[in-house]
């Protein structure tokens, strides 16, 4: 294997196998980022087996014990962050400082629950009987499979690892094959932080040949996936038949309502960034911006002004704001997409095409594009592309607008821009989506709080806060007379 080759992890021990795959970089795919082994099912299985090994002397470690291993990886992770960062970039397109942002998280992802294991609340309460004392302590799960996107490729891991090793559990972890390093260098963090052998366990490789013998691994008790509903409905199927516990987050179609009160520069601001920012590759970029009608025009035209400005090449170079779609599929479907909105509303405002000439012809670059006069029925206002092409809507009024919003089967993110206060508490309360904005881009989220979607989009309790320890933790309730 050559000196660029990533192993696995099985076992406290980086393996080997019969063959690699190759982690380019979409800016410029000459640059090989490194080989990773690809896995086998035989792989998943034996890891699936050393993480139920060490999972009783794993759970039995007092939870803050298991803290200060987390806090030791964070702070390996903290030493190597320039490099960490510059990794993302190039494997996975977004910006630098997009990548350092998302490194950052994923360091204060490991801090706030390493600080978890010195709470982890369970429930005391008073009895109705005499002399009995009861309560219920938290306990963990098992064995548990992650699998994780290219789109944010260290938090999400970091999302998925925290909560699940600091409440007890063992894990076998299942990367994206578009952008394995970031998640390879957390594994790394948490093996020289001197995690025990067989707690974390990492095999890359095909989802569609590893999925279905994690899904099927004897130990295991509960599977975290975030991805394309396609996958996630499948999983869930699966996962169901043996009564695994299910966490699932995917697609969206976020919308960001406009109304004619909002500050007007910060709403253009706003939905720029949330639409184009990260390559609209984020599960809650805007995709719809929903404008009332009395300041359509004038939003539209200064949308595609604000978005002209916007340069797009390779993310390690300083003033870019776009860097590429991750690899050659994204772009052929931000392109078919682009070419359906053509057919259904005519040529976008701005954008519509991949980027040719000089170092464009070395990755997958793609104008912002902008389609004006969506209406409801277009397939581009109701698909999710995960690409940077925004559809633009107009609504008659705010009520109008929310129904809008609320009309796809998605319900992951969704922004508003207004100053009026009634207005923001009839969205707070009447949009169905998971995570709500109000005068901030519909992406962009911390990790102190739930984070999730809503109908089509999620399944199972939220992600990151202290909500996480919800899925990763069962109770064990206790009755004690004295
Ligand atoms: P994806 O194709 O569903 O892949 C996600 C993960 O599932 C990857 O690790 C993939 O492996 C794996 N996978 C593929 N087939 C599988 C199978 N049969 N069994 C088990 N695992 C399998 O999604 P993606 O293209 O990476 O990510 C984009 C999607 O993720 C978008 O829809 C986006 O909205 C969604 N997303 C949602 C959230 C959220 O929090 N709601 C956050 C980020 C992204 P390979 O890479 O090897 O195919």
């Amino acid at each position: 294997m050559s000196a660029n080759t990533f192993l696995n992890y099985i076992n406290g021990e980086w393996v080997g196998g019969a063959s690699t795959f190759e982690n380019r970089n979409p800016a410029n795919t000459e640059e090989v980022v490194g080989l990773f082994v690809k896995g086998s099912p035989e792989d998943i299985a034996g890891a699936a087996a050393a993480a139920q090994a060490a999972f009783p002397a794993w759970a039995a470690m007092p939870a803050p014990a298991r803290g200060n291993i987390l806090f030791k990886a964070a702070e390996i992770l903290d030493r190597k962050f320039d490099q960490i960062s510059a990794e993302m970039t190039r494997e996975e397109g977004k910006t630098l400082p997009e990548a350092k942002g998302e490194v950052r998280r994923a360091i204060n992802i490991f801090r706030y629950f390493a600080g978890e294991g010195s709470r982890q609340p369970g429930l005391l309460v008073p009895s109705e009987r005499e002399r009995v004392h009861m309560f219920a302590v938290r306990k963990p799960l098992g064995v548990v499979g992650l699998i994780t996107p290219w789109n944010f490729p260290s938090a999400i891991p970091a999302w998925k690892l925290a909560p699940a090793l600091i409440a007890g559990n063992t894990v076998v972890l299942k990367p994206a094959s578009a952008a394995p390093l970031s998640a390879w260098r957390l594994v790394e963090a948490l093996h020289e932080a001197g995690i025990p052998k067989g707690v974390v366990n990492f095999v890359a490789g095909s989802g569609g040949a590893l999925g279905q013998a994690l899904v099927d691994a004897p130990p295991l008790k509960a599977v975290s996936f975030t991805g394309s509903c396609e996958i996630g409905n499948w999983l869930h199927a699966e996962a169901s038949r043996r009564r695994l516990r299910i966490q699932l987050e995917m697609g969206g179609k976020n919308p960001t309502i406009v109304l004619a009160d909002a500050d007007f520069a910060l709403a253009v601001e706003n939905t720029v960034n949330g639409a184009f920012f990260s390559t609209g590759q984020k599960c809650t970029a805007t995709s719809r911006a929903i404008v009332e009608e009395s300041i359509y025009d004038r939003f539209v035209d200064a949308l595609v002004e604000r978005t002209r400005k916007l340069r797009v090449g390779n993310g390690m170079e300083p003033g870019v704001d776009i860097g590429p779609a991750v690899d050659q599929g994204q772009l052929e479907t931000d392109l078919r997409y682009i070419e359906i909105g053509r057919r259904e509303c005519g040529e976008p405002r701005c954008g519509g095409r991949r980027l040719t000439g000089g170092a464009y012809d070395k990755g997958y670059f793609v104008e912002p594009t902008i389609f004006a006069d969506v209406t409801e029925e277009m397939t581009i206002a109701n698909e999710e592309i995960f690409g940077p092409v925004l559809a633009v809507m107009r609504a008659k009024d705010f009520a109008d607008a929310l129904r809008i919003a609320n009309r796809v089967p998605f319900g992951l993110s969704a922004s508003i821009q207004t100053t009026n206060v009634s207005r923001v508490f009839e969205y707070v309360y009447g949009m169905e989506a998971g995570l709500l904005t109000v005068n901030l881009p519909s992406a962009g989220v911390e990790y102190q709080l739930p984070f999730g979607g809503s109908k089509d989009s999620s399944f199972g309790p939220k992600e990151q806060g202290p909500a996480a320890l919800e899925f990763f933790t069962d109770y064990k309730t206790v009755y004690l007379k004295y």
